[in-house]
């Protein structure tokens, strides 16, 4: 049987509601997206044609204010994924305490077949609409990049948003993954795939996980494939590489490529740059079906392109031991069901990706406080380490060593602040989870302890708002 992606998100959703106690009708109003915006207009393009553009925002929860959630460009955009996204958005924010409602966008244009200028006007008309019903702003619904969009759509905008309400002192909380320049925050463009790498280094670190999947403990020396070179899946194959593990493929929708020694994503995302595809790249070996570069040999596979990639299909070829769900919804619940026949671990999407949303809620509040992040305490902190670092040398006679030196005296950048937020977020999402997953062995797998963890935290909130008392 076949399910639409809502469908699946619905059906991961009753599965767990069953491991709560939370009454029936509670648990229908945190499963139903309240507000579904479907709109239609048209764009004149470069030649002239007037094209009717289909496009949708749909607010899934309002339990906490704003909503939150990206915009996709995509040919494939229908209601239904976009509703099933924003779903998992209310549950993503829930589990990493990030105090926003579930919220997604969605253009159905395929953004490689339009001129930058076209894209631009496409944008700014869907913003314009989102502000005549009152669908976006930083105390209503603040959209993101996503599949398909990045910095310089979150900047069309906020230049639109901010155009239209003049004088909105806090309007640049409009939009997150915005360009530093125009209120972005330092470590945003990176976030999700850091997010992704924390959770699966912190699952790795786990022994009795570990030991189940017959697998070392730790990151390094671990065989990765990644699914996509977007923003996610390359800042996962960064910082995996980076911390020793081997990324022995990369698959791109034009073909894959393997070697056993390792790729590096930065090489290869310059030579797909170069010559618009990963195929014949330098020492390794091509896949042509791109998919089939999912079934090789390897102990983790991030999936970080699309969804319904991985199905009842393909599942029983796959030979990971662990599953970092990266982008949204890349398994069917049908996968999901196999993988956990077969003693496969999934990390779901849900949470794993969840550093977009956290770093965003990071620039949102730096978009709320005017300041940037590191500036009031940077030197204090660093004249401080200073004085206390003289004193120890003083008291032991000895001298700490330059590298030494920098390190301890070094105040938080932006950066460093906005990283190690994201790194105890997705540390402490894990353990809750697992922590969920341990004390209910009935619960058939991590997805299913991740929404418990979600439905608890919705209806709690419900609940002390006095809604469902
Ligand atoms: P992106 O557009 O930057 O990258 C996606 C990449 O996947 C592109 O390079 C595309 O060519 C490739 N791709 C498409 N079809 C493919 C296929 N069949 N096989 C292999 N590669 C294919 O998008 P992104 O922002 O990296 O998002 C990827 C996924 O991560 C999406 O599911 C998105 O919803 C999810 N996600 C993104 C963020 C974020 O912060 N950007 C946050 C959470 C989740």
């Amino acid at each position: 049987m076949s399910y639409s992606f809502f469908e699946s998100v619905e059906k991961s959703f009753d599965k767990a509601a069953h491991f709560t106690k939370w009454d029936k009708g509670l648990l229908a109003q945190i499963k139903a997206c309240n507000s579904v915006y479907s709109m239609r207009f048209p764009v004149k393009m470069d030649d002239g044609r007037i094209e009717v553009i289909e496009a949708y925002r749909v607010q899934h929860s309002q339990h906490k204010t704003p909503c939150k959630g990206g915009i996709r460009f995509s040919p494939e955009v229908n209601q239904d994924e976009v509703m099933a996204l924003a779903s998992l958005m209310t549950y993503k924010c829930a589990i990493v305490n990030v105090p926003f409602g579930g919220g997604k966008g969605g253009i159905k244009i395929n953004p490689r077949k339009h001129s930058a200028y076209e894209l631009e006007k496409i944008t700014r008309r869907y913003t314009a609409e989102l502000v005549k019903k009152n669908f976006i702003g930083p105390g209503i619904d603040v959209p993101a990049p996503d599949y398909g969009t990045g910095e310089r759509e979150m900047a069309w905008i906020v230049d639109t948003y901010l155009s239209l309400k003049p004088g909105e002192i806090d309007g640049a909380g409009c939009v997150t993954g915005k360009p530093i320049s125009q209120g972005g925050v330092n470590g945003r463009k990176e976030a999700t795939g850091l997010g992704v790498f924390f959770g699966v280094r912190e699952v790795c670190d786990m022994p009795d996980i570990m030991a189940k999947l017959g697998l070392a403990t730790g990151i390094e020396g671990k065989r990765v494939i990644v699914q996509g070179l977007g923003n996610v899946g390359y800042h996962c194959a960064k910082f995996f590489r980076e911390h020793g593990a081997i990324v022995v493929a990369i698959a791109e929708y034009e073909g894959a490529v393997y070697n056993e020694n390792g790729i590096n994503e930065e090489e290869l995302f310059q030579y797909r740059k170069a010559t618009g595809t990963v195929l014949n790249f330098g020492g390794a070996t091509n896949i042509i079906n791109s998919s089939d570069a999912l079934e090789l040999d390897c102990d983790i596979l991030i999936p970080a392109a699309l969804e319904n990639v991985i199905d009842g299909k393909n599942a029983p070829n796959i030979k990971a031991k662990i599953i970092g769900e990266a982008a949204n919804g890349p398994l069917t619940p049908e996968a999901d069901e196999i993988f956990a026949g077969k003693g496969v671990l999934v990390i779901p999407d849900m949470y794993l990706n969840a550093g977009g949303v956290t770093v965003s809620y990071f620039e949102w509040l730096k978009n709320l406080s005017h300041v940037r992040y590191g500036r009031l305490e940077k030197r204090f902190t660093e004249n401080m380490n200073h004085l206390i670092l003289e004193e120890i040398e003083e008291l032991t006679g000895k001298q700490a060593t330059p590298k030494a030196r920098k390190l301890i005296e070094h105040g938080p950048d932006e950066i460093d602040l906005v990283h190690s937020g994201l790194e105890e977020t997705m540390i402490s999402a894990t353990r809750e989870i697992m922590k969920i997953w341990k004390e209910n062995p009935e619960i058939p797998d991590m997805r299913t302890a991740a929404y418990v963890c979600a439905i608890n935290k919705v209806a709690t909130s419900y609940t002390e708002l006095g809604i469902f008392p």
